[in-house]
C-alpha cells in the first residue's frame, strides 16, 4: 500500500530523516520504534504528506507521488493526489483530537460527509458499526469530554476507520493513557491486525510491537539502524544501539 524509498527530510539545517525506506504491503503491520527525536513521527507525517520531504520517493498503491521543484523547494504537484492519499492513510494521534463541540457520532461522521461527500445515512450506519466494533456503541450521543481517555482514543480509531482508508497510521496511540485504559486500545489495535488491516504503528510499547507487527523498524537519528521480523529485532538484536534501546525500555 505504501512504499517509501530513500526519504530525506530536514527542518532548516536539521536533517531529521537521512534516507529512510519503508514498505507496508497490504495486510501487513509495520511497527516503528526508536528514541525520542529519532524521526518516527516525522516519517509517518511525510508518508501521508502532512509534511513535505526534500528527497526520495513515496508510492501509494504503486502510484508515485508527483513532485514539483527540487530539494528545499519540493512540493507535491497534484492536490487531488494529495487528498486521495491523505484520506486513504488515516492517522490516529497520541492526543485523540476529537472535536469538543461535536458528539462522538458527529465526530466519526464528519470527514466522510464533508471531505468524501458520502451520503449521510450511509455514513451514519457505518459510523455506528465502527463505534460498536471498538466497543463504544453506547457513547454515540455523548460529548468527547464525557468519555475516558481510552474511550476517546477508541472513538478516534472509529473515526479513522469510517474513512474506509487503505491503511491506518498510528502515532503513539496509547502513550497518553493510563495503563488500564491502554489495554482497551491495544485490544482494538490487535483486532484490526487480526482482520488484516494495513497499519504503520509508532509505539513505545514493545509488547504491542512484538504482538502485532510483521515487520519492526528501529530508527536512530533519522536512519534505520536495524529492522526485521519482531522475533529477530526483539529476540536477537544485532546492533549495540538496539540492544541499549531495548534494555532501556524493558
Ligand atoms: P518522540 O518519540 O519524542 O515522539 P519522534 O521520533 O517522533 O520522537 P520527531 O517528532 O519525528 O521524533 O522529531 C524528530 C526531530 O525533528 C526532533 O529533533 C525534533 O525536534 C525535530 N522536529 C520535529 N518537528 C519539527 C518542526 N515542526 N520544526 C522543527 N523541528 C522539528
Ligand atoms: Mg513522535
Amino acid at each position: 500500500v505504501i512504499e517509501i524509498r530513500d526519504l530525506h527530510k530536514s527542518y532548516g539545517e536539521l536533517e531529521v530523516l537521512k534516507g529512510v525506506d519503508l514498505v507496508a504491503p497490504r495486510g501487513h503491520v509495520v511497527a516503528l520504534i526508536g528514541s525520542s527525536g529519532s524521526g518516527k513521527s516525522t516519517l509517518l507525517r511525510c508518508a501521508n504528506l502532512l509534511e513535505e520531504s526534500q528527497r526520495g520517493e513515496i508510492f501509494f498503491e504503486g502510484e508515485p507521488i508527483q513532485w514539483r521543484g527540487e530539494g528545499a523547494g519540493r512540493h507535491p504537484a497534484d492536490r487531488a493526489q494529495v487528498t486521495r492519499i491523505r484520506t486513504n492513510l488515516s492517522m490516529v494521534f497520541q492526543q485523540f483530537n476529537l472535536w469538543a463541540h461535536m458528539t462522538i457520532l458527529e465526530n466519526v461522521m464528519e470527514a466522510p460527509v464533508t471531505v468524501l461527500k458520502r451520503d449521510r445515512a450511509e455514513v451514519e450506519e457505518r459510523a455506528r458499526h465502527y463505534l460498536d466494533k471498538v466497543g463504544i456503541g453506547d457513547k454515540a450521543d455523548a460529548w468527547p469530554a464525557q468519555l475516558s481517555g481510552g474511550q476517546q482514543q477508541r472513538a478516534a480509531i472509529a473515526r479513522a476507520l469510517c474513512m474506509e482508508p487503505r491503511a491506518l497510521l498510528f502515532d503513539e496511540p496509547t502513550s497518553a493513557l493510563d495503563p488500564e485504559l491502554e489495554q482497551e486500545v491495544v485490544k482494538v489495535i490487535k483486532d484490526l491486525a487480526t482482520e488484516g488491516r494495513t497499519m504503520i504503528i509508532v509505539t513505545h510499547d514493545m509488547r504491542l510491537a512484538a504482538d502485532v507487527a510483521d515487520h519492526v523498524i528501529f530508527l536512530h537519528l533519522g536512519k534505520i539502524e536495524e529492522e526485521g521480523p519482531p522475533e529477530a529485532v526483539f529476540g536477537n538484536p544485532q546492533t549495540e544501539r538496539l540492544r541499549q534501546f531495548l534494555s532501556a525500555t524493558a
